[in-house]
């Protein structure tokens, strides 16, 4: 099936509700104090101000045998052996059989450069806690394992999930599916949000902007942008169609499928506006401000005009939010 005929499926992603999971159920405690961040002139701050401070003193070597042996006890809990491949950001642990190429191999750090780059952060910045951990497996079903094993986490929809502990390790899981660009385009979602949830602070970005800021790097990472044009027509509709724009949006779970193109149209509409200023917004939501505030405080404006602007884009004049 090629790439324009596909229905976007929507299943894709990490998920957020998914993420969350993972930060609960991570041992790390939850950082009590809202971080403070000094301010940064963006264009020469030096590349450590980027990420945020790990909890304890660590360094890369002893970060990357920490994954190592939580790969061994994945392995052994799950039953696979697993083996492992370095990229100079990545630690990829994986049982898709060595005759068997890994498509996306060659270009997780490309991946990842570009969305540093698309941040306007330094090339060279290695934002991880060591290095970013990926668990290919060769079979969903193994995926599906390896999540109930490890995470206590039940696979519905989920193509690929990105655990973002408060301890500051990245963990992304997924699976060796056929389609190769769709894989490519879900890792890059995931990288950003690993990206996302290392940069400057622990404080967590809304839903709906994590993952328009997700999708968005996906989408500016690809030759062609018709899959996603397809994707914001999408949930254009199912706006149209309810007349209203739903406040769950912008709460902290129930973030449906069906929103996904709603959240990369709003998260380029900002982006459009300047990147800037995009990345002071995110600053002030990294330094402890809510959402609504950091709106405020970088475009003037309430979420109420920001539905109303996107309402604009989609011929919906006077989009308000209401409670389903
Ligand atoms: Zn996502």
């Amino acid at each position: 099936m090629t790439k324009n005929n596909r229905v976007p499926s929507f299943l894709v992603h990490c998920l957020l509700i998914a993420s969350f999971f993972a930060i609960a159920s991570c041992t790390a405690p939850r950082p009590k104090k809202p971080y403070t961040i000094p301010p940064i002139n963006v264009a020469s701050a030096a590349p450590e101000s980027y990420a945020w401070p790990n909890a304890t003193a660590s360094n890369a070597i002893t970060d990357l045998n920490q994954e190592i042996n939580f790969s061994q006890s994945a392995a052994s809990r799950i039953q696979l052996p697993l083996r492992k491949i370095e990229t100079k950001y990545f630690i990829l642990f994986t049982n898709v059989p060595e005759d068997q190429s890994i498509d996306f191999l060659s270009d997780l750090d490309q991946m990842y450069t570009n969305v540093i780059e698309l941040l306007n952060m330094p090339p060279q910045l290695n934002i991880w806690k060591g290095k970013a951990a990926v668990y290919l497996f060769n079979t969903r079903e193994q995926f599906i394992r390896f999540e109930k094993n490890m995470y206590n986490n039940t696979i519905t929809f989920q193509a690929a999930i990105c655990h973002q502990h408060y301890s500051g390790e990245v963990r992304i899981a997924t699976y060796n599916m056929k389609d190769k660009e769709y894989l490519h385009q879900l890792m890059v979602h995931e990288a950003a949000h690993g990206i996302i949830h290392r940069y400057r602070s622990p404080h967590r970005i809304p839903t709906w902007l994590n993952e328009g800021l997700a999708e968005w790097a996906a989408m500016s990472t690809q030759q062609d942008q018709s899959y996603y044009t397809f994707k914001k027509r999408l949930s254009a509709k199912f706006i149209a169609n309810k007349e209203h724009f739903p406040k769950t949006f912008f709460g902290p779970s129930d973030f449906i499928p069906e929103y996904y193109g709603t959240a990369l149209a709003i998260t380029d509409m900002l982006i459009a506006q300047g990147k800037t200023d995009f990345i002071r917004f995110i600053d002030h939501i990294k330094s402890g401000k809510s959402w609504q505030n950091a709106l405020n405080t970088t475009y003037g404006m309430t979420p109420s005009a920001l539905v109303a602007a996107y309402g604009n884009t989609i011929d919906l004049t006077s989009l308000t939010i209401k409670a389903e």
